[in-house]
């Protein structure tokens, strides 16, 4: 892997909160990824929803699909800009593991119940899973993680809850919030491939529901564009029992547009802004682009996912009970902590303690779970 000057170098490491002796022969940022992979938050990412809730199909994405997705995207636009794979593939791999079960629907019901207690934001809760919340090691609390890669996971954070961390990590990853500079190259491009990512695996997902028709994706001119394109080179795909490969087909080119594009557009804004170094490729202001073309393009589709998939009456139903069950366990674990397991039962911040066991579950277990303390099967 040739690193260009302004990539990430595991030899430059910000280092881990614990100091480790080095690997014989990995990297850091491999050793980062290699956690997160071992990690029991990474394997609950399979029963997590991301659009559509698991026991609604087998097929559909989950959590842990979609962050695969995102690593091979992230690593497709690193490689040609001299960016490291690795520490993309670890922000990548790790980026949703804070999510709670039931997708937004899930985080927004928490974050509700958390209003007097500081909130909930899935992004945070990621790093606190990696910080915190992993229980593997004899003499630290997470995974202790590189710098590098906590700050790529802390993806958004508020300004209060910025903040606070900065109170505990003076100069650490919450810093670029309050001085509102940028993190690593490489993780602003796991949010540009976490973009891509979705919006082309929500069509494929949207289509096979039968909540959006192919049809209705000829308003989309970036859909539009491929799929004339996929017409044209084969007529075939216009019988109507190829229809899915014709949507296979306009994905595919799709997300290569999409991918050929960030990699031109940044190798553009880098060469005119010619950060020297990581550091100053933070203070450069966000390099990962879309040619504005794109960027539009992009834009119309996430408008239209939100409108005809994410707002669908259909999907605003399932996401109404998802609610309830956060809600409901919140206030049943709230009542009788000693209904959770005895690490988060014996906690004296209560409600933190809740909030972090029922983000950790799987949509599943929070279904189980509401249906042994309510009686009623919601889900
Ligand atoms: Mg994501």
């Amino acid at each position: 892997m040739t690193l260009a000057v302004y990539a990430c170098d595991p030899a430059q490491t910000r280092g881990r909160r614990y100091p480790e002796l080095p690997a014989p022969t990995r990297t850091d940022f491999q050793r980062d990824r290699d956690r997160i992979v071992h990690s029991t938050a990474f394997r609950r990412l399979v029963y997590k929803t991301q659009v559509f809730l698991n026991h609604e199909g087998d097929l559909f994405r989950t959590r842990l699909t979609h962050s695969l997705e995102v690593a091979q995207l992230g690593r497709s636009i690193a490689r040609p800009l001299g960016l490291n794979e690795d520490l993309v593939e670890a922000v990548a791999l790790a980026h949703d593991l804070g999510h709670t079960p039931f997708g937004h629907a899930g985080q927004d019901a928490l974050n509700d119940c958390m209003a007097a207690h500081g909130g909930f934001e899935h992004n945070l809760q990621s790093l606190r899973v990696v910080d915190q919340l992993e229980e593997r090691y004899p003499a630290y609390d997470g995974l202790n993680l590189t710098f590098e890669t906590r700050e790529g996971i802390l993806k958004h954070c508020s300004r209060r809850n910025a903040e606070l961390l900065e109170t505990q990590e003076p100069g650490g990853v919450a810093r670029r919030f309050i001085d509102r500079s940028q993190p690593s190259l490489e993780a602003q491009l796991c949010n540009i491939a976490d973009a891509i990512a979705y919006n082309a695996h929500d069509i494929d997902d949207g289509v096979r529901s039968g909540l959006i028709t192919l049809a209705q994706l000829q308003s989309v001119d970036l859909f539009e564009r491929y799929r004339r394109e996929s017409l044209a080179e084969h007529p075939a795909l216009g019988e109507p029992q190829r229809a899915r490969r014709l949507l296979y087909e306009t994905i595919r080119r799709m997300l290569s547009a999409q991918v050929y594009d960030v990699i031109a557009a940044t190798r553009q804004a880098l060469s005119e802004a010619a950060p020297a170094s990581a550091d100053q490729a933070r203070q450069a202001g966000a390099m990962l682009r879309f040619s504005p073309a794109m960027h539009a393009q992009s834009t119309a589709l996430k408008q239209f996912l939100f409108a005809q998939l994410y707002r669908h009456p259909q999907v605003m139903q399932t996401t109404t009970q998802a609610q309830i069950v956060v809600r409901e366990l919140f206030q049943a674990y709230s009542a009788r902590p000693a209904e959770m397991p005895a690490g988060h039962a014996s906690r004296l911040d209560t409600a933190r303690a809740v909030a972090d066991y029922i983000a950790g579950m799987t949509d599943r277990f929070a279904g189980r779970e509401h249906e042994r303390l309510t009686g009623r099967k919601l889900l």
